[in-house]
């Protein structure tokens, strides 16, 4: 299928994590994806270790690894580093963001929003980087209303941007409003849904509270109906995110981009599914 498909991972924290990572890629490689990524933490944690853990990916699973790069917190000077040993190890794809201030920290740095990284990076760069942003689909959780949400969007593909990651949803009609809104506010990019399997209903309804994306109503009252029996939630959990794959895809999704928690399963699983159902 001529779909993009793609893996998002974090960077282990231990050596043996690492190198489990690198075996699930591995792995994940077997499905042909088009990149995977490497999240990095936001105000300084981790960075080292996302550059390390691209490298690293990108040469044991030989399929091309990009790597996030949040701009909150930071410097110009900080930015052209990390641009330039990307550069120097054949790393050309970015999935460039503001990031959140960890609890703490107070000084923003010299970048206050993702599209002024967009733009610095193509200033320093120029086309070297395929550069993802973020799009939000539900609504990124601190801006007043949607029409400015989306008006800043397309500040991000103005600025340079050649394709968008969304932030993760389980309402398939909010990602088709979206792309349909930005298609006539100008913005032609692809832009690839970000797609959350679900194993720990506690987990994600906590995490979900955090970033905005809205867990509807009926879904979750099924989830909570399995908490004491994680088997039949994985089953029903599988099925339904498979379903709402093929519905994007058959809606004209350009692809999926997976948020894969590290792990194999179950994002192999709804993969192979969703490809099966296409050829
Ligand atoms: P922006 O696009 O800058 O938007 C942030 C807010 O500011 C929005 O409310 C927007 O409407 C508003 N805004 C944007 N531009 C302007 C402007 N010019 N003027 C006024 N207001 C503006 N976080 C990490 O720490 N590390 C990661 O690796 C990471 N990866 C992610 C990957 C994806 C695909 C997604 C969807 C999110 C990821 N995040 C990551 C989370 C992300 O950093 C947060 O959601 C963060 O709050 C916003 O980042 P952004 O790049 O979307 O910011």
């Amino acid at each position: 299928m001529n779909k993009h498909i793609s893996f998002e991972f974090f960077p282990a924290k231990t050596e043996q994590g690492t190198a489990n990572l690198i075996t699930t890629s591995q792995t994940l490689a077997e499905l042909n994806p088009e990149f995977f990524s490497v999240t990095f933490g936001a105000g300084g944690s981790d960075q080292e270790r996302t550059l390390n853990t691209v490298l690293s990916i990108q040469q044991e699973s030989g399929i091309p690894t990009a790597s996030h790069l949040t701009c909150v917190g930071s410097s110009r000077k900080r930015m052209s580093d990390i641009l330039d040993t990307y550069k120097a190890n054949n790393i050309n794809r970015i999935v460039a963001l503001r990031g959140d201030l960890p609890m703490g920290m107070d000084d923003p740095g010299e970048f206050q929003f993702a599209d002024e990284l967009v733009s610095f990076i193509r200033e320093h760069s120029g086309d070297f980087f395929h550069i993802e942003v973020a799009a939000y689909p539900e609504k990124h959780p601190q801006s007043i209303d949607h029409k400015t949400d989306l008006n800043n969007f397309v500040k991000k593909v103005n600025a340079g941007a050649n394709s968008a990651i969304t932030q993760y949803f389980y309402n398939t009609d909010a990602y088709s409003y979206f792309v349909d809104e930005c298609a006539a506010a100008g913005s032609n990019i692809p832009i690839i849904p970000g797609i959350m399997p679900i194993g720990n209903f506690e987990n994600l309804s906590r995490f979900s509270d955090g970033c905005g994306a809205e867990i509807p109503r009926w879904l979750r009252i099924r989830l909570e109906t399995y908490e004491d029996d994680p088997k039949s939630l994985r089953a029903f959990a599988d099925d339904y995110i498979t379903e709402m794959c093929m519905t994007l895809i058959k809606r004209g999704a350009p692809g999926l981009h997976f948020y894969s928690m590290n792990q194999v399963e179950p994002n192999r699983k709804i993969c192979n599914e969703v490809l099966k159902s296409l050829n």
